[in-house]
């Protein structure tokens, strides 16, 4: 499969051992690469209980280096939690997130390119994932955290043998002093927002719906929105499905956001195609406090192109959805209850939606957070 980077500007490609995570002008990076359909009566009866049964559909080959980076992320379980509501629990994951996804399938890429270091830059569960795989996989990281990430969280990164490089301010700082680093150093950079490898991961999040409801998708997917890597990785996923006449009707993307920081619902509602920064005043849900979300065009594309829309939840109702679900048995980080708070919210300002069939996912696993 040849596969390029292709800048969303001014068109031009790179091959993907360019190392490029921008265009010269400016533009960001996506993929361009020649589509295989999959056939999911193949992929159903697999062997293969990841993401890795969908390899038609993703850059690489049966024979590829991702079976010594693989440790079985994908294929998780999807739950009823009320009538017509399903979760999808990425807790079952490597790492106990949904981020194995696309850190499984670049860090596979690295490791096919030749490549034995990387810089990546993260809050949370990214970075773990990232070390975790580079350690998996001999690629040395160095993964670029707020001087004010949690202990837990640098242990874990430290524990699979990543340079630690902790750095004072705001997540943009923490965001610029990577990028610095890959530019003085030429490193590549494993970015699960500019690296657009991020999304051939989680887009098969709806693969596996596509294949758990029978060859069917929900009339909608509630999605948590920072920096959109799940959102994006979807999206690919439901126009490949509809323009391969899988599926006859596109899906509505629900998107949620932290009251507390929402650039992208504020540019929604005010019906503008950029993103303006915000200042990030402080949420529970720090998976997704993004201020200044790079892919932000791109994500309030998507979410128009469903016919979908976006809400904001605050900590309260994330709090309280979050001792709801573990009173159902599910135990979630606190940024995944955002999801379970906003059907809720949803199912306010649409009242049909409680007829419709609905999936969320939980994101990651409770201990992760306090
Ligand atoms: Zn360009």
């Amino acid at each position: 499969m040849v596969m390029n980077y292709i800048c969303v500007e001014c068109k031009s490609t790179f091959p993907l051992e360019s190392h490029k995570w921008k265009c010269d002008c400016g533009g960001l990076l996506n993929l361009e690469y020649e589509k295989k359909l999959i056939d999911f009566n193949i992929t159903s009866s697999s062997r293969n209980h990841s993401l890795w049964k969908y390899i038609d559909a993703l850059p690489f080959n049966e024979e590829d280096v991702w079976q010594d980076v693989t440790m079985g992320e994908g294929d998780t379980p999807l739950i009823k939690l009320a009538e017509n509501l399903y979760a999808k629990a990425e807790y079952y994951m490597p790492t106990l997130s949904f981020k194995d996804r696309g850190v499984a399938v670049l860090i596979a890429m690295a490791k096919k390119l030749g490549i034995d270091r990387v810089v990546a830059d993260s809050s949370g569960n990214a970075g773990s994932s990232i070390a975790a795989f580079g350690a998996r996989a001999g690629i040395q990281c160095d993964i670029f955290v707020a001087d004010s990430t949690s202990d837990k969280k640098i242990k874990q990164i430290e524990a699979h043998g990543a340079v630690i490089h902790k750095i004072p301010g705001t997540r943009e700082d923490v965001a610029n002093a990577a990028i610095a680093m890959v530019e003085e150093t030429n490193l590549f950079y494993a970015s699960h927002i500019y690296n657009p490898l991020f999304w051939e991961g989680t887009k098969t999040y709806v693969y596996e719906i596509y294949e758990q409801m029978d060859g069917q998708l929900p009339e909608a997917f509630i999605i948590p929105v920072g920096n959109g890597t799940l959102l994006m990785g979807a999206y690919i996923a439901l126009q490949e499905l509809l323009e391969n006449g899988q599926i006859d009707k596109m899906p509505k993307i629900l998107a949620v956001q932290a009251t507390a920081c929402a650039p992208i619902q504020k540019a929604f509602v005010d019906g503008s195609t950029v993103v303006d920064s915000v200042e990030n005043k402080g949420t529970l849900a720090e998976g997704i406090a993004i201020a200044a979300p790079a892919r932000g065009a791109e994500i309030l594309k998507a979410v128009r192109a469903t016919d979908g829309d976006i809400i904001t939840i605050t900590d309260e109702e994330t709090s309280e959805a979050r001792k709801e679900l573990a009173r159902k048995g599910v135990y979630v980080e606190i940024t995944a209850a955002v999801n379970y708070a906003a059907y809720s919210r949803y199912i306010e300002k649409y009242p049909d939606l409680k007829n419709q069939k609905v999936v969320l996912p939980l994101c990651g696993a409770g201990i992760k957070s306090n």
